[in-house]
């Protein structure tokens, strides 16, 4: 599923992954395990945002959501995978699958508006690229029937990644930068987006989180890096974790 064949399997060690100590939050003593299904956004034919190298969303989405769904399994959360395959059949398919579960994470990455963006060639194809924005997002909606939960979540997620280097975008209010969305906790970039399906249309908690701007030349190689791959994706189940037995 990787999009660009990358050579980096090789174990590194950045800053991070020493700086990183990992928490395993499993459910106390008594408490049933939680469950939380994951969804990879957009499907194989409708991909969704091109990266600034031409590498397709949807792939993005699929490796991370692998790569969450192990981490929360380490946790002891009983994962509902959705859409890992890409052919789900409709939006309001998703929700209707996740019916059930105790919390809901879609698992997108970002793009900007077209007329932010630059043009330049990469492997002898014109593609389209943006230096001017980055960072991690989360989109929560006040249509969710837990929008406290949903919350909590979002803030507890945000705040293990900002605690483990990553840094939460500083956009998503911006006027400049598309359609400026409702500030829930700006400091870990917790944003409102009211009318996505896949938040309002669940009986259960849920969060669209957006891992990174791929239109961003050096962002996307870093969200292409399987080691800080596995980073995020342990710091998110960290997040859920620790917002779901905190209740
Ligand atoms: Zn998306």
């Amino acid at each position: 599923m990787h999009p660009h064949g990358s050579n980096t399997d090789q174990p590194r060690h950045s800053p991070a992954a020493i700086a990183v100590s990992i928490v395993l939050a499993a459910a106390p003593p008594g408490v049933e395990a939680s469950e939380v299904a994951v969804d990879v956004g957009h499907t194989l034919g409708a991909y969704g945002a091109t990266s600034a190298r031409g590498g397709r969303e949807f792939d993005f989405n699929a490796v991370l959501a692998r790569r969450l769904s192990s981490q929360l399994e380490a946790r002891t959360l009983a994962v509902r995978p959705i859409n890992f395959d890409g052919e789900i059949e409709s939006l309001a398919a998703r929700p209707q699958e996740a019916a059930g579960a105790d919390f809901f994470i879609a698992i997108h990455h970002d793009s900007v508006p077209a007329d932010l963006l630059h043009e330049w060639n990469w492997q002898g194809a014109t593609q389209t690229y943006t230096d001017d924005y980055s960072g991690f997002a989360m989109f929560v909606s006040h249509e969710n029937p837990n929008l406290t939960t949903s919350l909590r979540c979002a803030s507890a997620i945000g705040a293990r990644l900002r605690r483990m280097g990553f840094v939460a975008a500083r956009h998503h209010a911006n006027p400049r930068s598309g359609t400026p969305r409702e500030v829930a906790d700006a400091s870990n970039a917790v944003y409102y987006y009211d009318r996505l399906v896949v938040l309002y249309r669940t009986t259960l908690p849920a969060v669209l989180f957006e891992a990174g701007v791929i239109k961003n030349r050096d962002e996307e190689l870093a969200l292409l890096d399987p080691q800080r791959q596995t980073l995020m994706a342990d710091g998110i189940a960290t997040g859920i974790a620790a917002c779901l037995y905190a209740r």
